[in-house]
């Protein structure tokens, strides 16, 4: 029997993947693939239980990169007004509203390429404030400086998030104005510095099972496993690239499965977030993916600028489940 067909649980932690072999986990039979995933998942977590994320963007739109995606790149017409870095004391109120929610880490996003120096000090002020309440911090910049990282560390960031999106070889395809080796240079400044990496990607946005794959390798095969894996489905905003491309279709709901499967398997202690893309699927389709080894999500009612499931559906959802959100 080929070795990746034989009935195992264990999946030793590995940063060497195929191609090939991961290919062959996401191709397997999706009742033998689940079993799998969830054994993984059982051996590392309490499945009944789901970190919940708040995510708040703290600066909105007016972006200069070129995320064929993001409906917060200035370039592309989506209705998306750009605003300035929020005031501290408003970002605390969110924080606190966050928490009192169930929310047990707050993210704070901001649209740029990257930080100016004379912004950190601000973001180290929210970072500073939202972790005195008692909740786990995290912040997406855009690309950041070793400096920068550490400042960051010292104000009191526990992660940073930052994806590598997709495949190395779809990449170009979809962003133009970093390379793929920019975002993995930020990923090492975010390591040295000390802090805890999110790091993910967005699926659905026309590549192949082949290239699902490769965006698999390449987080699984960074020097340390990403602490909180995000599997986004793509929200394709009218005014985007990716909406507006008549070549790309919807992804199958189960090759969604089967890539979060997948990502339990490669990644077995990694925190998997269902983000993006999540308020159009089912109760069903998002049963499967805990089932599958998923055991993060973002509450409320907004991501960045895209829509988000009411809070109210997911206390009712985690009531038909038997789920309980996990305590910090
Ligand atoms: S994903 Fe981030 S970097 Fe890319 S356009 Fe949107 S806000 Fe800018």
């Amino acid at each position: 029997m080929n070795a990746v067909l034989q009935p195992l649980v264990e999946v030793p932690l590995r940063h060497d993947w195929e191609r090939d072999e991961i290919l062959a986990l996401m191709g397997l039979p999706l009742p033998e693939l689940l079993f799998r995933a969830a054994a993984v998942h059982r051996e590392h977590f309490d499945p009944a239980q789901i970190q919940v994320s708040t995510l708040l963007s703290v600066k909105t739109g007016g972006c200069p990169e070129d995320c064929g995606y993001c409906p917060q790149a200035q370039r592309y017409h989506t209705g998306v007004d750009a605003s300035k870095l929020m005031d501290t004391g408003e970002v605390l109120e969110r924080a606190r509203a966050a928490k009192a929610a169930g929310a047990t880490r707050f993210c704070m996003g901001a649209a740029w390429r990257s930080p100016k120096d004379r912004d950190i000090p601000k973001v180290a002020a929210m970072v500073a404030g939202v972790k005195a309440l008692g909740l786990e911090t995290c912040a997406t910049l855009g690309m950041l400086g070793a400096d920068q990282a550490r400042t960051l560390r010292d104000a009191g960031l526990d992660y940073y998030n930052h994806n590598l999106d997709t495949a190395p070889e779809f990449y170009g395809q979809v962003i133009g104005t970093r390379a793929y080796q920019d975002r993995l240079d930020t990923l090492g400044h975010v390591r040295d510095a000390g802090l805890k990496t999110c790091c993910g990607g967005i699926v659905g946005m026309g590549e192949t099972r082949l290239q699902r794959a490769g965006l698999l390798q390449g987080l699984a095969n960074l020097p340390a496993h990403p602490e909180s894996v995000p599997i986004n489905l793509l929200v394709a905003v009218p005014g985007t690239p990716l909406a507006d491309d008549p070549e790309r279709s919807e992804l199958d709901p189960f090759e969604f499965v089967r890539t979060v499967a997948t990502a339990r398997l490669l990644m077995p202690r990694s925190m998997l977030r269902l983000s993006a893309g999540r308020e159009t699927m089912g109760d069903e389709l998002q049963a499967l993916c805990f089932l599958a080894g998923a055991n993060s999500i973002f509450f409320g009612e907004q991501l960045l600028t895209t829509p988000n499931p009411a809070t109210s559906r997911d206390v009712a959802l985690f009531e038909r489940l038997g789920l309980q959100a996990m305590q910090a």
